[in-house]
């Protein structure tokens, strides 16, 4: 059984032990484990959760870049856990579902809202990096073409409007080459763009061209000292 270590942790150590005597019931006569009872094998008896994570200590976002408030709005589960950490609050969007079909004009309206009252708004979209991961190259210009036309281009639309100054930054996280259907650590090219800023002389949004950037690379940190300043 799992003990807590300490009072805060009761709750969900007492939810995981519920978990682990009804997966016993569930799997004693479950039909894989019957069929492996008749050909000798050991059943698959119970669950066993291990390797719990901690609360990484860490300053937020409002408190390392002076912001007043924040949000996050993402379908991945990590994403929304290190927004939490990060000091923001999580967005919730209908019907998004981390891969291609997700509703990539809720999210883009969701942004448009948030920006609003907060001072900082975190969009992730994963559909590209699952397209990646899928090694599927025309799923994921698809999903690049998706996130341009009905995403970019809604926000970018709307906060020109606007009175007040917006600055947008595009990029992904990481690259996830379809050649290699996984994460790499190269260099990912961005975009920052400020109300009322003259743009360097870079025309087109890819790895080749934002070398030239007028930002070069940044590093670590660097970017979002360059972004927000
Ligand atoms: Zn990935």
């Amino acid at each position: 059984m799992i003990r807590a270590t300490s009072a805060e942790a009761e709750e969900t150590a007492n939810l995981l032990n519920d978990l682990i005597l009804r997966s016993q019931l569930l799997l004693e006569n479950h039909p894989v484990n019957l069929k492996r009872a008749a050909a000798g094998k050991d059943k698959a008896n119970s669950i066993w959760p291990w390797s719990p994570g901690y609360k990484p200590a860490m300053k937020t976002l409002l408190e390392l870049y002076n912001l007043k408030s924040g949000s996050v709005i993402s379908a991945v589960d990590l994403i929304r856990g290190i927004g939490v950490y990060a000091g923001l609050k999580v967005v919730e969007v209908e019907g998004i579902t981390g891969l291609y079909n997700t509703n990539y004009e809720g999210k883009a309206q969701a942004a448009i809202e948030a920006l609003r009252t907060d001072d900082f708004v975190y969009l992730h979209i994963e559909a590209s990096d699952e397209a990646g991961h899928e090694g599927d190259v025309a799923l994921k210009i698809k999903t690049i073409e998706y996130l341009d036309a009905r995403v970019v281009k809604p926000i970018l639309e709307e906060i020109v409007k606007w009175n007040e100054a917006v600055t947008i930054a595009i990029l992904p996280d990481h690259p996830t080459p379809c050649a290699t259907k996984t994460h790499t650590n190269k260099p990912v090219p961005f975009v920052i763009y400020r109300t009322g800023e003259t743009p360097d002389n870079v025309q087109v949004y890819d790895e080749f061209a934002a070398e030239k950037g007028s930002y070069g690379l940044l590093k670590g940190m660097e970017f979002m000292k360059a972004l927000i300043r």
